[in-house]
């Protein structure tokens, strides 16, 4: 087939199906085909193996001269004039950007419910949500509106939504892939993540984008390994940490008998797994809004009406000009953070807030090299229970953050994990979550594809 026959019919399935699911925010079908049409003419040989191949971008990746609004009414008009890293290296791929997907607003959120503009669904069944932030980007890839897209994961945004739709999606170390030209939520978590229908496009999409990065310092300039070719089938021998924590009371029951499932397929491969803890966990949801709330009070102080987005057209002087630009720009879940991260920074109140919980991630992450020392991944589910329906949780913010918390933990110690689809309950997926070593996202994908 030729790439713009591929990008038709991904723009095709959109047409007939995103009227339902509601996944993208911005559709660049004539950007694509044009596009289409120039990488067909280009010489078979040099093409990898994301030639011609679509994708969908979640929309807090900057795209030049294609509006990328964050989810936000603040950045509803806003036309970057730059690519992120990440899409100059997809178009080096040769990859078709198709669109822009659909996410919580500024990625704060865990159901794509937050959105200012639509709420997308959940492709298994309409009346539940897609998990969130990355909301669009999994419900597109589930309801094959195109194969691959990239999300973000701050606390879990790739992981828990690929586990809500059935979908593969993997939050790279922090550092393996440039930041620069994702617009920051919480800066010492953010990683850009690949979401994909099955592990080895999940491989290929991260070995495109990883890497470092001159125009982002937190890169690594560890080499990128070849992932793909980490998919050996082979995990005898391999040791398994299965953390209590992640089995918990509050893991519903169907969701642990599939976690314990998976570990029976691994185990019948030729692994070996013993019950684990990981003693500071429990504090990890606290600690992450603390911390990503008082990163993003700082990050977000640049829409201020004047640089960048909303801005009313008859404020009166400067201060209402700031005043209403932000309050009528940004939604309550965002303003919540702010203020948040505003007080916990505060005078009077950063001791007890922000340097504890700065603490208290050092005491995470040397939980997770502990283990580390002795096991090869970490296993448990992603998320405690399947996809909620739509307006269950939407009022109760507590319980949302509260159910962040087997994902968070990854994110405040840096390590990478992905979240693969392991079994259904009344006709929702269940994601279960691979954890790995600092830069092995290599063993990490291998175990996830040797059991997929
Ligand atoms: N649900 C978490 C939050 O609301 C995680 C969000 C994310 O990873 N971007 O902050």
């Amino acid at each position: 087939v030729s790439v713009k026959e591929l990008t038709k019919e991904s723009l095709t399935r959109i047409a007939k199906i995103d009227g339902d699911v509601q996944a993208f925010l911005t559709i660049t079908d004539d950007e694509a085909l044009a596009r289409a049409e120039q990488l067909d003419n280009q010489p078979l040989e040099g093409r990898g193996p994301l030639f011609g191949l679509p994708i969908g971008l979640k929309d807090n990746i900057v795209t030049k001269d294609v509006v990328t609004t964050c989810g936000s009414k603040m950045l509803e008009d806003f036309v970057p004039v730059y690519d992120a890293t990440v899409v100059e290296k997809l178009n080096a791929a040769g990859m078709v950007t198709v669109g822009k997907l659909n996410m919580d607003e500024f990625a704060m959120g865990s159901t794509t419910e937050r959105s200012a503009f639509k709420q997308t669904h959940n492709p298994w069944n309409l009346k539940h949500v897609p998990g969130g932030s990355s909301g669009g980007p999994a419900a597109a890839v589930a309801a094959g509106e195109v194969p691959f897209a990239l999300g973000s994961d701050t606390g879990g945004s790739v992981r828990q939504p690929a586990a809500f739709c059935g979908v593969v999606g993997m939050k790279p170390t922090y550092g393996r892939v440039s930041r620069f030209g994702l617009v920051a939520f919480a800066s010492s978590l953010d990683q850009i993540g690949p979401i994909t229908r099955n592990v080895e496009d999940n491989a290929l999409l991260l070995s495109a984008i990883a890497g470092v990065d001159p125009k982002d310092s937190s890169t690594s300039p560890n080499e990128v390994p070849d992932f793909k070719a980490a998919l050996t089938g082979d995990v005898k021998g391999l040791k398994i940490g299965v953390p209590k924590e992640y089995l918990s009371d509050g893991v519903a029951e169907e969701v642990k008998n599939a976690v314990k499932e998976a570990l029976n397929v691994l185990v019948s491969l030729g692994a070996e797994w013993e019950e684990v803890t990981l003693p500071h966990v429990k504090y990890a949801s606290p600690t992450y809004y603390v911390i990503s709330s008082s990163e993003a009070s700082s990050n977000l102080s640049r829409f201020d009406g004047i640089r960048y987005g909303y801005r009313p057209e008859d404020a009166k002087n400067l201060e209402e000009l700031y005043l209403r630009s932000r309050s009528e720009g940004f939604g309550d879940e965002v303003k919540k953070r702010i203020l948040y991260g505003t007080y916990a920074l505060s005078a009077d109140h950063h001791k007890d807030l922000y340097v504890k919980a700065q603490k208290v991630r050092a005491l995470i992450a040397q939980d997770f090299a502990n283990l580390f020392e002795k096991y090869d991944v970490i296993i448990g589910p992603s998320s405690a229970t399947t996809a909620y329906e739509m307006g269950q949780l939407i009022n109760n913010p507590l319980t949302l953050y509260a159910n962040d918390v087997l994902t968070v933990p990854i994110n405040l110690a840096g390590v990478p994990a992905i979240s693969v689809p392991c079994g259904f309950a009344d006709g929702l997926p269940i994601g279960l979550q691979i954890i790995g070593k600092h830069f092995d996202e290599a063993t990490v994908y291998r175990v996830a594809h040797a059991y997929e």
